[in-house]
């Protein structure tokens, strides 16, 4: 599978922590994620992960286009809903075609517990 992985700021302990759990399912997909989220995972649990673009400059979109594609199987993507974000309408037409093409998404560490088992 093709797994996007792209966490907020404030979430990017959670997607560590998560990564960190879950590494042996991870290793065995394809990870792409966000600039800094995947260069985060990639130094702390030594997944590969290919990276695109940061989200604010665009990170999110290069990912909605690989769900438009039909290339990515489940995002993990953990949203700040506390914080404002600069490239909001980029993370809502991201969650957007996430449900158009009704590919699994988890926006919180519980939710991608659960999606995982
Ligand atoms: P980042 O982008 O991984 O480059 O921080 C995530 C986002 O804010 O969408």
């Amino acid at each position: 599978m093709k797994i996007a992985l792209i966490a907020h700021d404030k979430k990017k302990p959670d997607m560590i922590k998560f990564a960190m759990d879950n590494k042996k399912f991870l290793e065995k997909h394809y990870l792409v994620a966000t600039g800094t989220t995947g260069k985060l995972i990639k130094e702390k649990t030594g997944l590969e992960v290919y990276c695109y673009k940061s989200g604010p400059l665009g990170g999110d979109q290069e990912i909605g286009a690989l769900v438009a594609n039909g290339e990515v199987d489940m995002v993990f993507f953990f949203r700040d809903p506390l914080t404002s974000q600069p490239h909001e309408p980029d993370v809502n037409a991201l969650l957007r075609l996430c449900d158009v093409y009704e590919i699994p998404l988890a926006t919180n560490k519980n939710t991608a517990f659960h999606l995982l088992r």
